[in-house]
């Protein structure tokens, strides 16, 4: 299209009823300029190239206009946050413009940081570049990992200051999702007892996106089990990948099962369970080795949410069940192939935990020792591997074990499935902050060049080894908080 007014929008949102959100207009952002646009979603997405990248498109990626068609809204929802129910919550500062019809499916387009709505409480509902960038990478980060996500197609900014600890500037980081619905959306509506409202919002999630559970005898149950299972695997995808999420509040869990609102997210560096990435969790209960638990917690919150639309309590039970099997079944299928193990054995499980134990007892550099596994032979030296371990006893035994249960898997298969599973690059907070300093000088080649290799984080990039090395110390020292 030569101009957003001809862009094609569906406003399926507005169809759930004025209860479910209020429209507004994003609040314009003065003399924005691009940060960075991702040109393989706006293909995605139906977006001409030329289109994406006229002052059109930055006006409208901002706020500082709305298209024909477009039904700008801010959506209500409610939460746990941290374990304690927060009450009514919303998109305080994410504006949903409606979505666009794409070859696969339906997308919502949705602006973050375009200005205040009815629910931004005390926030200014505006983004700071800093975690604008940070979303907009890890987000397309996921992507390429093959981890399901809400994507980002595109990065504004704007010199208009934002007050967090210090003066920082805004920025619009433009996502992307089939729906942004959230565990929290079902509590709003059960906690203040509007059960017409639950209902209608639960039809709508089965019939747009569950359509098989409308068939079975329980659909509610059914949407409990389908959500609880589609959340077992995200969980399964972030644990394989050493990923943090940081702010696991029932308000950032998605119905769909996509990972969504990267705030202090951390991809782990040296293996440490009980990992904390958020600064503000003082208690760590969302560090690294608790996310599982969290999960099933948050879908209990759920869970709870539906009662009111199941005829006994046991049938919710009965539903959030299949999250203990599904779990650590999918956990194992991951940790399978980045060992390269195409089938399954009964030592498997040992393998796995053995695996997991020592690379923790050495604090090993978790990408990096899977990323070199994926060359190991049993006959040749393994140095590689080795000098990543303190405890080379430990080491040599764990190796022979790996080395007995290799032996019988053929070894360009097992390569070349560890190399699909065990990324070279992925968003390390320091490779982040070093693209987030330069942006701040208005320098966002960082940006686009840690973009295309998170994009593709199986592929080698010859030249960009730098990217996939150890952090440098000053990394530790980094504090990512919730705020933003
Ligand atoms: P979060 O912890 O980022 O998931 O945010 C929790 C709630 O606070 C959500 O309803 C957000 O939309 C809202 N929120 C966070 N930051 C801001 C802000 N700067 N302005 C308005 N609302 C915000
Ligand atoms: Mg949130
Ligand atoms: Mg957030």
């Amino acid at each position: 299209p030569a101009d957003p007014t001809s862009l094609k929008w569906a406003n399926h949102f507005v169809s759930l009823g004025p209860d479910f959100y209020t429209e507004l207009q994003p609040s314009p952002l003065p003399s924005a300029y691009w940060i960075s646009r991702n040109l393989g979603l706006a293909r995605e997405l139906g977006l001409e190239q030329n289109w994406f990248e006229s002052q059109a498109a930055l006006e409208l990626f901002t706020g500082n206009r709305v298209a024909d068609g477009s039904l700008p809204l801010a959506s209500v929802y409610s939460g746990h946050q941290f374990g304690q129910w927060a009450g009514q919550l919303g998109d305080g500062r994410a504006i949903l413009l409606g979505a666009l019809e794409t070859s696969s499916g339906s997308q919502e387009i949705q602006l973050k940081g375009a200005g205040r709505t009815p629910y931004s409480r005390m926030g200014d509902g505006r983004a700071v570049l800093r975690s604008s960038i940070r979303e907009y990478l890890c987000s397309e980060a996921m992507q390429g990992l093959g981890i399901p996500t809400t994507r980002a197609l595109c990065v504004t900014g704007s010199d208009a200051k934002v007050r967090r600890e210090e003066i920082e500037t805004a920025a619009v980081v433009t996502r992307a999702a089939p729906s942004f619905i959230r565990f929290g959306h079902f509590e709003h509506f059960s906690y203040t007892d509007q059960h017409a409202q639950l209902k209608t919002l639960a039809d709508y999630v089965i019939e747009r996106f569950y359509p098989a559970c409308r068939e079975a005898a329980q659909p509610y149950a059914a949407l409990l089990e389908a959500v609880s299972e589609r959340t077992a695997h995200l969980m399964a995808a972030w644990q394989a990948t050493g990923f943090c999420h940081g702010v696991m509040n029932t308000d950032n869990m998605s119905i769909l099962g996509l990972t969504i609102d990267y705030g202090p997210f951390q991809f782990l560096d040296a293996f440490d369970p009980a990992h904390i990435c958020n600064h503000s969790d003082t208690q760590g209960r969302y560090a690294y080795n608790k996310q599982p638990n969290i999960a099933y917690w948050n879908l209990f919150c759920l869970g709870q949410a539906l009662l009111p639309l199941m005829e006994t309590q046991d049938q919710a039970l009965a539903a959030l069940e299949s999250y203990k099997t599904v779990f650590p079944e999918a956990l194992q299928a991951r940790m399978r192939a980045k060992l390269g193990l195409p089938d399954t054995q009964p030592e498997d499980t040992a393998l796995v935990e053995n695996t997991f134990r020592l690379l923790a007892a050495n604090k090993v550099d978790y990408t990096i020792f899977w990323r070199r596994l994926c060359t190991f032979t049993p006959q040749s030296g393994h140095e590689a591997v080795r000098d990543l371990f303190f405890d080379r006893e430990s080491f040599n035994a764990w190796a022979l074990q790996y080395s007995e249960r290799i032996a019988r898997v053929d070894i360009g298969l097992r390569a070349d499935l560890m190399l699909k599973n065990n990324p070279k690059f992925v968003l390390r907070n320091h490779l982040g902050e070093e693209a987030i300093r330069a942006a701040k000088l208005k320098d966002f080649s960082g940006v686009d060049t840690l973009l295309t290799l998170l994009q593709s984080p199986f592929d080698e990039h010859p030249g960009h080894d730098s990217f996939a090395g150890f952090p440098p110390d000053w990394a530790a020292s980094i504090e990512i908080s919730c705020s933003s």
